[in-house]
C-alpha cells in the first residue's frame, strides 16, 4: 500500500491518545473512523476535537470551514463492522493479549493490503504480529500525547515488518504534520525507554518521603522541565503509565531500575486515573 492508495483511515480506542490521532487525520482530508467501544467515550472524544478545533481557529491556525470539514469526515462509532479501511492505527488499553485479540479480528474483516498499526507505547511489535496471517503489514506507529499537538511519531518495525510499510507509514505521519522516526523494535522503543526513569524514579523520591508530590513536581518545573513527573503522569493517564512501566519491567526480565510503583499501582485500583478520571495525584474540575 503506498500513501496516495490510502483514502480511509481507521482509528480504534477513542481515549486519549485516539482522539488527536482521528482529529489529524480528519483534518489532513481522509475519511476517519473513531471506534470505541465504549459509547460514552465517543461522545467524549466529538466534544474533546470540537473543542480543541476551536482552540486552532482562536490560534488564527485554522478558520471555521476546517473545523466543519474535519468533523463531517469523522464518524464516531461502536459499530466494529465499520474498521474496514486501508490504514488502521490502534489506540486501546495496552495490554498484549486485548490488542492480539482485536488484530486478529481486524485482520479477518480487512484486505491483506491494510496496513495494521499500533499505537503501543512498550509492548514489542513483534509480540503483537506473532499470530496474525500477514506480519509483514503490522508496524508501530507510537504518536506522543497530546497527538493533534506534539509532532514526534516513532515508526517502529518489528522482526517481519515489511521496509515499505515502515516507509508508508513514515509518508503518512509526514502527511499528518508530524515528524517520523524510524525505530528498531525493543521494549519501550526509544523515548519510553530514557524517559521511564522520569516517572520511576519520580515515585521512588515519593516512596522514599524525600518530598511529596507537589513539591517533586515544582522542583522539576523550576529546573526548565514543562511538567513534573506526577503532572505528566496525570496528563498521559496513571493507568497507561503504570502499564507501560509494568510491560517494560517484565519485557526486560524484572530489571530492578523498571519496577513498577506501589502507590501508582493503589491509584490505578483506585480508579484514579489522572486528568481522564478527574482525580489522580492531582484532583481537577
Ligand atoms: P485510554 O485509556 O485513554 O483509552 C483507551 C480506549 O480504548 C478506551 O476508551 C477504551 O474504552 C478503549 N478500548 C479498550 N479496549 C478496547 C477494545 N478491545 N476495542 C476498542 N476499544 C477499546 O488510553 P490511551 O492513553 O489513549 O492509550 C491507548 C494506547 O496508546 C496505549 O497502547 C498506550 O500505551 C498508547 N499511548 C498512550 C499515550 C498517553 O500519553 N496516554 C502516549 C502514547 C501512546
Amino acid at each position: 500500500m503506498k500513501l496516495e492508495d490510502i483514502s480511509r483511515i481507521a482509528v480504534v480506542g477513542a481515549g486519549t491518545m485516539g482522539q488527536g490521532i482521528a482529529q489529524i487525520s480528519g483534518l489532513a482530508g481522509y475519511d476517519v473512523v473513531l471506534y470505541d467501544l465504549n459509547a460514552d467515550v465517543l461522545k467524549i472524544a466529538q466534544n474533546n476535537i470540537s473543542k480543541n478545533l476551536d482552540k486552532g481557529i482562536d490560534r488564527g491556525k485554522l478558520t471555521h470551514e476546517d473545523k466543519e470539514k474535519t468533523l463531517k469526515r469523522i464518524t464516531f462509532s461502536d459499530n466494529k463492522d465499520l474498521l474496514v479501511a486501508d490504514f488502521i492505527i490502534e489506540a486501546i488499553i495496552e495490554k498484549l493479549d486485548v490488542k492480539k485479540e482485536l488484530f486478529e479480528t481486524l485482520e479477518s474483516i480487512n484486505s491483506e493490503k491494510t496496513i495494521l498499526a499500533s499505537n503501543t507505547s512498550s509492548i514489542p511489535i513483534t509480540r503483537i504480529a506473532a499470530g496474525l496471517k500477514f506480519p509483514e503489514r503490522f508496524v508501530g506507529m507510537h504518536f506522543f500525547n497530546p497527538a493533534h499537538i506534539m509532532k514526534l511519531v516513532e515508526v517502529i518495525s518489528g522482526v517481519a515488518t515489511d521496509e515499505t510499510i515502515a516507509n508508508t507509514t513514515a509518508e503518512l505521519a509526514r502527511k499528518l504534520g508530524k515528524t517520523p522516526v524510524m525505530a528498531a523494535d525493543a521494549p519501550g522503543f526509544i523515548v519510553n525507554r530514557v524517559a521511564r526513569h522520569f516517572y520511576v524514579e519520580g515515585l521512588k523520591v515519593l516512596e522514599e518521603g524525600v518530598s511529596d508530590v507537589k513539591g517533586i513536581d515544582r522542583l522539576v518545573e523550576s529546573s526548565g522541565f514543562r511538567m513534573g513527573p506526577f503532572r505528566l503522569m496525570d496528563l498521559i493517564g496513571v493507568d497507561t503509565n503504570y502499564s507501560v512501566t509494568e510491560s517494560m519491567f517484565n519485557a526486560f526480565h524484572q530489571d530492578a531500575k523498571f519496577r513498577p510503583s506501589r502507590i501508582q499501582q493503589q491509584k490505578v485500583d483506585g480508579g484514579h486515573h489522572g486528568r481522564k478520571s478527574g482525580r489522580g495525584f492531582y484532583t481537577y474540575d
